[in-house]
């Protein structure tokens, strides 16, 4: 048994005003069409089993989410590095870089560049671990969730 996908729609409806950075995308309910989730990033990667239960309708349906086992290195990349911590990872990276470029040569050794490189990543690394938590406790749901299970076996299957 195979359940329907959520019904994904895009809004960019500020083309014209200042907040033309303001889109979303609403995901609803393949049954009822209620809105289920509302997410401001695009093509957002959440863990999850996938099935979900409608509030309106109490019908299931799938929602989108995959468990890490499940998912694509890509998929599992952009989970851990999404595109903000990238953003900031590359500019503190080219401002670590820039400041060893343009300080003075006495001055910089290399205990010096792995401080200042290491300090500019410090941050992403953080991040990383803390985006570890969820990734263990979705490793830890993969092995008993039924859906994941089932879709493991359709795989199989085809
Ligand atoms: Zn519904």
């Amino acid at each position: 048994m195979t359940v329907p996908p959520a019904i994904r729609t895009d809004h960019q409806p500020f083309f014209i005003s200042p907040l033309a950075f303001l889109r979303w995308t609403d995901f609803r309910c393949p049954h009822c069409h209620a809105v289920f989730r509302k997410d401001f990033w695009p093509d957002h990667v959440r863990l999850g089993s996938g099935e979900r239960t409608c509030s309106g309708c109490a019908k299931v349906f799938d929602d989108g989410s995959r468990e890490w086992p499940e998912m694509k290195f890509g998929r599992k990349l952009r989970f851990l590095l999404p595109p903000g911590i990238l953003a900031m990872t590359g500019s503190l990276l080219f401002c670590a870089i820039f400041t060893l470029c343009i300080a003075p040569t006495d001055v910089v050794n290399w205990h010096i560049g792995v401080i200042i490189v290491g300090g500019s990543l410090l941050p992403t690394i953080v991040w990383c671990l803390i985006r570890l938590v969820p990734v263990n406790r979705s490793n830890l749901r993969y092995e008993h969730d039924p859906a994941s299970m089932r879709r493991r076996l359709e795989r199989a299957e085809s």
